[in-house]
């Protein structure tokens, strides 16, 4: 990977970075907010999606009280600096009504988490890369391995490597729809 330039002036000069990001929801027609949420990635500055896997519908991680998620992983290219692109996937987070409760893991209309960004490392309160639980979850390594099976994931290994340790019990793939 080329080295970054840094955030301010330069950045239509930067090399466009892979980047993977984790879709969430379980609230107000998920599957339409996973879907819409994919069309607005798109639509980011500076960035276009090179991959969509299917949907895929699991069980909830949390409290086990609330309605099934609808999971998708995307492939992006951008030109955002990490931390300008997680802002951005708050701010379509906040669009689609997202309300921050105190309950971990506890429902919401959108879940947009950063999961890898090429191979950068960093482990801040803000932004922890790659994402935390990236290599534990299934809803995340199996539609991740349907768009970047040869992917390695800095520090866990490779995805195709991770897929095989993790039970897809509560996992569903979808068929393609509209
Ligand atoms: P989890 O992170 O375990 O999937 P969650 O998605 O429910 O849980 P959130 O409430 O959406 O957690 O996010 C909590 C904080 O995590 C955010 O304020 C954000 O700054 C931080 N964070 C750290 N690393 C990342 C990342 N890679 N992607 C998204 N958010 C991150
Ligand atoms: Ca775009
Ligand atoms: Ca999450
Ligand atoms: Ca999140």
């Amino acid at each position: 990977m080329p080295p970054l330039t840094s955030s301010n002036g330069a950045a239509e000069l930067r090399q466009p970075v892979r980047a993977y990001v984790g879709l969430g929801s379980n609230l107000a027609q998920p599957r339409s907010q996973v879907q819409r949420a994919l069309d607005e990635l798109g639509a980011l500055p500076d960035t276009s999606v090179a991959l969509r896997s299917h949907l895929y519908r699991s069980a909830p991680m949390g409290p086990p009280d609330q309605p099934d998620y609808i999971n998708a992983v995307a492939a992006l290219d951008t030109r955002l600096d990490a931390i300008a692109l997680l802002h951005q996937l708050q701010s379509i987070e906040l669009a689609h009504g997202r309300v921050r409760q105190g309950e971990r893991w506890g429902p919401r209309t959108l879940d947009l988490d950063l999961l890898l960004y090429g191979e950068l490392q960093m482990d801040t309160p803000e932004l922890t890369l790659p994402h935390a639980g990236l290599h534990l979850r299934a809803f995340v390594l199996y539609p991740l391995h349907e768009i970047a099976a040869d992917l390695t994931v800095p520090g866990h290994g490779r995805v195709d490597q991770l897929l095989a340790g993790c039970s897809a019990e509560g996992l569903e793939r979808l068929q393609a729809s509209l």
